[in-house]
């Protein structure tokens, strides 16, 4: 069937891919919005939406259902089963199914006026042309192309040769335990090297799992089984699924040519929390505005230095958070860090601020980062209320 010319065509419908459909079809684009899976369709992810990615789905999707969300307002910070401390109340967070969240943000897009082509793959784009190849053979060509089809992006692939190193981003593991949402948010924060573990209260049931950075499927399958067991979860009960996180590998230049790229496919996840929902929505909404202004400026190659610009706080908050998450899970440091944790609620309440999305790393600043370690490695511990 012949397509529409459109002024923008949206690789992925996850919430990256929706905020840039929206964004752009709100202003006034043609925006064909294209996936490879019909939806709902399924998300390997905790569903852990901070306070701030709340605040951004709402920005650009308006108010959401409440029934996508349990709102979670008791946290627990552990380590082998030991409480280190409890929060409640704690800040909320809007812990979801990505199955739900996702077919309601790509809703929203096709309601506001981009074409559904979910259904379809990308085989091939060509970032000079601004033309994507589909499974069928079929292809597509725009003046501008947003990539966010994820870690393992397709896009990214046909720009730089590879989407990520898989060997040096993050990866988790995680199991979905139905019946009732366990009480309180449990990050273990010893689950491994290098990484948390969670337990997630659910509006259907809890989702547990452990990821950290620079792990693979093979070392992390055995240590999950017997995590799993500690809470009280036979592994052979429940259905064990594995995905990367490009955590810590935000692109310097998030694009190439006509295309941009947005959410995982430009490496945007938080490698201490594993926070990617708020950056995938509001680089997926800043991709979109720099590509209408581009537009309607008569110059789309322009689209990218002006996405550059405004991507240019989420990329310094992320390096933040990469130098941070050396100090915070090395080995050395780690033991001293925690038991100042234990023995603080103020410190429990800065971390949890920062991981409920209520913060941001260059609220801490860096001086005081160094501040905080360096009393910490002298035994002094942290600053009581
Ligand atoms: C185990 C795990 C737990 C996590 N927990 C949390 C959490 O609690 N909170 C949080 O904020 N973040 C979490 N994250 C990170 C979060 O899931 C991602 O950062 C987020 O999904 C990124 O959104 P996105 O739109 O960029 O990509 P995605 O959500 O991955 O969407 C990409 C879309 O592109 C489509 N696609 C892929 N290839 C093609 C192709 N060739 N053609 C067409 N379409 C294609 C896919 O079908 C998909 O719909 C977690 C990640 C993992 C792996």
């Amino acid at each position: 069937m012949p397509q529409p010319g459109f002024d923008v065509l949206v690789i992925g419908a996850g919430p990256a891919g929706s905020a840039a459909a929206i964004t752009a079809a709100r202003g006034g684009l043609r925006v064909a919005l294209l996936d490879k899976a019909a939806f709902p369709r399924e998300k390997l992810c905790g569903g852990g939406v901070t306070a701030r990615a709340h605040a951004y789905a709402r920005d650009v999707f308006g108010d959401l259902p409440e029934a996508l969300f349990h709102v979670s307002r008791a946290v627990r910070f552990s380590s082998g089963g030991q409480t280190l401390g409890q929060l409640d109340p704690a800040p909320p967070i809007y812990m979801t199914m990505r199955l739900g969240f996702d077919a309601e943000l790509r809703a929203r897009a096709i309601a506001a006026g981009a074409v559904d082509l979910c259904g379809q793959r990308l085989v091939d784009c060509a970032p000079e042309a601004g033309r994507v190849t589909l499974a069928g053979g079929e292809s597509l060509t725009a003046p501008l192309v947003i990539g966010a089809d994820g870690v393992h992006s397709g896009v990214a692939r046909a720009l730089f040769g590879r989407a990520q190193d898989v060997a040096s981003i993050g990866f988790a593991l995680e199991a979905e335990v139905p019946g009732g949402p366990g009480p309180v948010t449990d990050l273990d924060l010893t689950a491994l090297p290098w990484g948390y573990g969670w337990d997630f209260p659910k509006p259907q049931g809890r989702t547990l799992g452990i990821g950290g950075i620079a792990v693979q499927d093979k070392d992390l399958r055995p240590r999950f089984h017997d995590w799993l067991r500690a809470r009280g979860v036979d592994p052979a009960s429940v259905k064990i699924k594995g995905h990367h996180l490009p955590s810590g590998a935000s692109r310097a230049v998030p694009g190439r040519g006509a295309v941009l790229l947005a959410g995982d496919a430009a490496g945007l996840v938080d490698p201490i929390t594993g926070e990617g929902i708020a950056w995938a929505i509001l680089s997926g909404r800043l991709a979109a505005e720099a590509a209408a202004e581009a537009l309607r400026a008569g110059a789309p190659r322009s689209a990218l230095a002006r996405y550059q610009a405004r991507m240019e706080p989420i990329r310094a908050e992320l390096s933040r958070a990469r130098f941070l998450a050396q100090v915070v899970y090395h080995p050395l440091l780690q033991p001293r860090l925690l038991r100042a944790l234990a023995g603080s609620d103020h410190l429990q309440r800065r971390y949890l601020a920062l991981l409920a999305g209520e913060m941001d790393y260059a609220d801490l600043g860096l001086r005081r980062m160094a501040g905080v370690v360096w009393r910490v490695l002298r035994g002094h511990g942290a600053r009581s209320p």
